[in-house]
């Protein structure tokens, strides 16, 4: 089925064919045997997509599209440095094949001009000429994703008139540029220029490319990205030769064209294109391949240095406690106090890819704020890539928060940070699998440092419980002899929903939460509750069905008044039925509130 995107592509190659103008290169005679009016134009994309229009399976010779590859592969094999030493990185100006070399350094001027590329395929490492050539062959096929073949016949054409190439071959060995036997060095470049190749293979050889070295389709790598980022820098300055600078202006994406009539051309990280159509303007760049790769830059919008938009801040949202309390029930001493305190924490939620303009603007803000910030939550879930040094700045805003007596803590489920959860304290601070456990650790670091003293004890009993605060002794004693005493083991379900009402439980000790599961199954804890608060007093009252499970956080212990008790203590002693409703109610107005300020979490 044709989509948007080849109608699109479909467009410009409609428009591009009536261009008839240009010449087959004739200078090796094999290249003019060619059919002069084919044309493919082919977008692979970084997940390894290929659109294509017009003659994308024909093959033709790579010729020079093969010169950022071996380049590639002659930095893997000697390191930057050693490759340096040997071949500038400087726009010529010059035609592919000048003989010259630069006056001052005595070097290629780049390895997109023929004299680079005698000296780059110089380097492939390899015992022999036959084992180089091999390597160089099988490399190409892992960017093409298939075994390319060898075309003799254009070889053998291109090495009876090739004296021109020769030339360089000895100009360079007479300046010591190559070392070894300088003809062997020309006929391995022959030999990697007449690699046959099709449009669809060179544009999933640029995909591998935008793909930071990894073949999109095989998924295989290929090359590092420190040396993708070096190959593309030179196809940006040097790919079209003396027309490169017109080339930057006008389709503003790393190329290499090759007298075979193919050009490639690069998006990092978004798509690799190539056209194929053999007539050459005078640098030998192909006709309609400059053409289409222009038409397609403006018309898909392709242009490296186009700015879509000004980096935007990387920060989401930014709330307190306050502002978004935890799921965990808090007792009414513990909500004042964090009423009060609450604002000195922060949770900043981060988002997009941070590279460093992103990071820039979060740990501005975050370091900048005023206020007496005591707890800082970073939650990186929806950020969806980490930049080595945005990492490296969000490491010292927590050192920097850290040595300010701020605690702080991530939400990073998925390590995007590279901190896992068992790295739990130290200097790094906390990380969370979920933003609940977060926003609980900072309400538990707040009330540990202003109301440690006012914190519901560990475990409690009957009597001491704060529903049953403020009765009479004798109220007291008559209602705690009615409870029963039950203990359950951490993950135990205590109630399922859909039970009968079944009594009104106190939390002695433990924590337990109140969950429901949507229609896909998924879990949810809608709230945390632990010692000194109750459930069950809904269902009890009304004599309805659960809503929701309970489920025992830790092990717990609970006091029970089952419902036929609480009936008969209600028929005989009214007033103590209604202090107790009273409390009750007043606990469950207070979960209200949290519920309504936690549905405001952005
Ligand atoms: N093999 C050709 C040569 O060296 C490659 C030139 C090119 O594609 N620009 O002349």
């Amino acid at each position: 089925m044709s989509t948007v995107v080849d109608a699109l592509i479909g467009n410009v190659f409609a428009a591009t064919r009536e261009n008839r103008s240009g010449e087959l290169a004739d200078y090796i005679p094999e290249l003019a045997a060619v059919a002069p009016d084919s044309f493919g134009i082919c977008i692979a994309t970084v997940d390894g997509y290929v659109y294509e229009v017009g003659d994308t399976r024909l093959p033709f010779t790579i010729q020079s599209i093969s010169k950022p590859f071996t380049y590639a592969l002659a930095l893997a094999d000697r390191g930057s440095a050693a490759v340096a030493e040997k071949i500038d990185v400087e726009p010529s100006g010059e035609p592919f094949n000048e003989i010259s070399l630069d006056p001052r350094t005595e070097r290629p001027r780049n390895p997109m001009i023929n004299a680079g590329a005698i000296t780059a395929a110089s380097l492939v490492a390899g015992p022999d000429l036959d084992t180089r050539f091999e390597r160089i062959r099988a490399t190409y096929s892992r960017y093409a994703g298939r075994d390319l073949t060898f075309n003799r016949s254009v070889y053998e054409s291109e090495s009876r008139t090739g004296h021109r190439n020769r030339a360089i071959g000895h100009m360079l060995r007479s300046f010591d540029i190559i070392t070894g036997d300088p003809d062997e060095a020309v006929d391995l470049y022959f030999r990697q220029c007449s690699i046959d190749v099709t449009c669809r293979d060179l544009s999933v050889m640029a995909a591998t490319m935008a793909n930071n070295g990894v073949n999109p389709v095989t998924r295989e790598t290929v090359l590092e990205p420190a040396l993708v980022e070096r190959v593309l820098s030179v196809m940006s300055t040097c790919g079209m030769y003396d027309a490169a600078g017109k080339w930057v202006y006008e389709v503003g994406l790393p190329a290499k064209s090759g007298v075979g009539g193919g050009i490639i051309a690069v998006l990092p990280g978004q798509i690799g294109i190539a056209v194929y159509s053999p007539r050459l303007d005078e640098h030998g760049n192909s006709v309609r391949g400059v053409e289409a790769c222009r038409a397609l830059s403006a018309e898909l919008e392709l242009h490296f240095l186009h700015v879509t938009r000004a980096a935007r801040s990387a920060i989401r949202a930014s709330y307190s406690v306050v502002d978004s309390p935890s799921r965990m029930r808090r007792t009414p001493a513990e909500r004042a106090a964090l009423d009060d305190v609450g604002k000195r924490s922060r949770i900043y939620e981060l988002h997009g890819d941070l590279l460093f303009a992103g990071a820039e603007s979060a740990v501005r803000e975050i370091g900048g704020v005023e206020t007496e910030l005591e707890v800082v939550v970073v939650d990186v879930r929806r950020v969806d890539d980490v930049g080595g040094i945005a990492g490296r700045m969000l490491d010292s805003l927590r050192d920097e928060l850290t040595r300010r007596g701020c605690a702080v803590a991530l939400v990073d489920p998925a390590g995007m940070l590279g901190y896992t959860h068992s790295d739990l304290s130290g200097t790094s601070g906390r990380v969370f699998a979920d933003l609940e456990a977060a926003l609980q650790w900072s309400e538990d670091t707040l009330l540990d440092r202003h109301c440690a003293a006012l914190r519901q004890p560990a475990a409690i009993d009957v009597a001491q419980h704060p529903v049953l605060a403020g009765l009479r002794p004798e109220q007291l004693r008559r209602l705690t002899r009615d409870f029963d005493i039950r203990t359950f083991a951490r993950d135990e379900q205590i109630i399922h929903r859909g039970d009968k009402a079944c009594g009104l439980f106190l939390i002695l000790s433990g924590r337990v939460s109140m969950r429901v599961a949507d229609s896909g199954g998924a879990v949810y804890r809608i709230m945390t509750l632990s010692t000194g608060m109750t459930f069950g007093e809904m269902t009890m009252l009304l004599d309805l069905r659960f809503l929701n499970d309970v489920c025992a956080d830790s092990e717990v212990t609970v006091a029970v008044l089952p419902a036929d008790r609480y009936a008969d203590m209600a028929a005989t002693e009214p007033g103590l039925k209604l202090a107790l409703l009273e409390r009750l109610a007043a606990g469950a107005y207070e979960q209200l509130d949290v519920m309504l300020r936690s549905l405001l979490r952005p």
